[in-house]
């Protein structure tokens, strides 16, 4: 009732709000490109771009902040793919993965922006590396992502591009998924789907049979996620990651670096080493999420709960 009152109060003496304005006719999630300044650029993949910018319909600066994604070039080879990625985003809505906002379509361009919130603290990848974060909060921020993923598989899509680049953090005790460019659909009754190479791919990302036969599931899934858990336990220090400590390894062993030497590197089973203070079970889990066999692998839930019992 209080706060009621207050609003009715608000109303009345704010004569800047018209009742017009008050109550919008318009689709909250069309953003107008003349509304939009830039403020600075935030980071980007293989195809998007991510920039800040300050959503100021009132033009006082008084706006909020937004992420926008745009195409890099839009070719139309990856245009369908990323009409793609803005309609999975509208459609995912849970506290462990990046909110959509809306998109800004420029006049008769082709070229859509998608229009997301945006977490000033940046990926995993800015984050980590700059704090001494202790390994409880590492293992909330992995539970989160398996919550987000868990989210995610109900709604039976493969993400195929988990990574600490791709985790984005709000506060120091809440992390979300973004970045759904290679996320795919799979159809009730199937298991996997399966993919055409386009030669950019995170393959030190990616589960054996991912290499080897294109072939993506949950349980690929569930590899990536610990190789993301082992770069947040490494801190997502430059010189552990995983390409660097492959390379490494294919340099040791006098091979070159492609992924032919990968699989042949964990046929043999090899995999990335247990962080430095990485507690043994959580080591275990790890190479749990890499067992050569995808139904050997741990699921979500199974990890969720595992997590909740370490951190006791
Ligand atoms: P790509 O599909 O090209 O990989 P991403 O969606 O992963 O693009 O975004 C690239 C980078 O931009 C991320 O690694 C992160 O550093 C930054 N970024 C992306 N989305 C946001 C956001 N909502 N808030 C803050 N930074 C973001
Ligand atoms: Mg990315």
């Amino acid at each position: 009732r209080t706060v009621l009152r207050e609003l009715t109060g608000l109303i009345i003496i704010n004569p800047n709000i018209s009742p017009s304005e008050a109550l919008p006719d318009t689709d909250p999630s069309v953003f107008h490109k003349r509304y939009l300044k830039m403020m600075r650029h935030l980071g980007e993949g293989h195809f998007g771009k991510v920039t800040l910018y300050l959503y100021d319909p009132a033009n006082d600066g008084t706006g909020e902040r937004v992420a926008v994604k745009a195409l890099k070039q839009d070719n139309s080879q990856v245009l369908e793919g990323w009409k793609k990625e803005i309609e999975i985003l509208k459609s995912l809505y849970h506290s462990n993965i990046v909110k959509y906002k809306g998109c800004c379509t420029e006049l008769g361009g082709q070229a859509v922006q998608l229009i997301m919130e945006y977490l000033p603290l940046g990926s995993l990848r800015d984050y980590l590396p700059k704090r001494k974060l202790g390994v409880a909060q590492c293992l909330l921020f992995a539970q989160q992502i398996c919550q987000g993923m868990v989210y995610l598989q109900s709604k039976r899509y493969v993400h195929r591009d988990l990574a600490a680049r791709n985790v984005l953090v709000e506060n120091d005790s809440l992390v979300k998924i973004g970045d759904f460019g290679l996320t795919k659909h799979i159809p009730e009754g199937e298991i996997y789907y399966r993919v055409r190479e386009d030669g950019e791919s995170p393959v030190y990302w990616y589960a054996i049979e991912c290499l080897k036969e294109n072939k993506f599931s949950f349980s690929s899934d569930i590899w990536s996620f610990g190789v993301t858990l082992y770069e947040i336990l490494t801190r997502c220090e430059t010189r552990l990651s995983p390409p660097n400590v492959c390379f490494d390894k294919m340099k040791e062993i006098k091979e070159e670096k492609n992924v032919m030497v990968l699989i042949k590197l964990l046929d043999t089973q090899w995999r990335l080493p247990r962080p430095k203070g990485c507690p043994h079970e959580v080591g275990m889990l790890m190479e749990q999420c890499w067992a050569a066999e995808p139904a050997k692998r741990p699921s979500f839930g199974s990890l969720i709960e595992m997590f909740e019992a370490i951190r006791q």
